[in-house]
């Protein structure tokens, strides 16, 4: 089932770039791969698949284990301070910084390893009260706290966006973030070099394509539904 909806997933990729004219490159889809058992990864691994999302700690470490060394690992779960330490060099990108004490930690986590850590800034583009991020108002000063970070580059922005009936309501989400991320890239704050947007997901990825992103994490639309029963989490 995973190659067959992995061929669906990349096929409306493929229409979504050329709806808006894009190159399908400038398009890089993150397999989240969150409650899955390690077999599923591997079985997306070898139709090709070499980015997986993961949102908790533990989790990403087991897979990181027991899985192939060139696996790019993206963090895009809410990222507790005191577990930085676990996951920052195993990491290629962390999607969910949302806040400047979880800034100062990674600076300090990555300063001692001598190592320079990719992240993104969550934005509540939404305003959704249940969500992490920063509101867009809080993001200039956000870049200007952290600019004198030296071991964490900022790349980008990541937002996630409501659940929606239709894709299309989320298409003004979408457009905002682009727009901040401009807006960003205008500041020329020294460790910042915006220029990765994730966002869309299974069930708005097209309209996200098309409104400028360039990661789109993509999970129950590759590996099917998720059962949380089995962890006992309550989502
Ligand atoms: C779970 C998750 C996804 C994937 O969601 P689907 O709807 O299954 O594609 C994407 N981004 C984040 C941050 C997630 O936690």
């Amino acid at each position: 089932m995973i190659k067959e909806n992995l061929a669906y997933v990349e096929n409306e990729i493929q229409r979504a770039c050329q709806n808006c004219g894009r190159a399908r490159e400038d398009v890089t889809l993150i397999a989240v791969s969150k409650t899955k058992p390690v077999s599923d990864l591997r079985e997306a691994y070898d139709l090709g698949i070499r980015v997986f999302g993961e949102n908790k700690v533990q989790e990403l470490v087991d897979k990181y284990e027991a899985l192939p060394k060139d696996i790019r690992w993206h963090m895009i779960g809410h990222l507790q301070r005191n577990k930085v330490k676990y996951i920052i060099d195993k990491v290629d990108l962390i999607h969910s910084v949302d806040s400047v004490r979880l800034a100062e930690t990674i600076e300090k986590e990555a300063a001692k390893r001598n190592i320079v850590v990719n992240v993104l800034l969550e934005v509540n583009v939404a305003r959704e009260e249940s969500k992490f991020g920063l509101m867009p108002e809080e993001l200039d000063d956000f870049t200007a706290r952290i600019s004198g970070f030296t071991h964490i580059r900022v790349k980008g922005l990541m937002t996630i966006a409501p659940f929606v009936e239709n894709a299309e309501e989320n298409r003004p989400i979408f457009e905002r973030l682009r727009k901040l991320s401009v807006d960003i890239k205008g500041e020329n704050v020294d460790n910042n070099t915006v220029c990765i947007l994730s966002m869309g997901m299974t069930n708005d990825y097209c309209v996200a394509v098309e409104e400028g992103a360039t990661m789109i994490r993509v999970g129950t639309g590759i590996f099917g539904a998720r059962d949380y029963t089995l962890s006992g989490e309550v989502h």
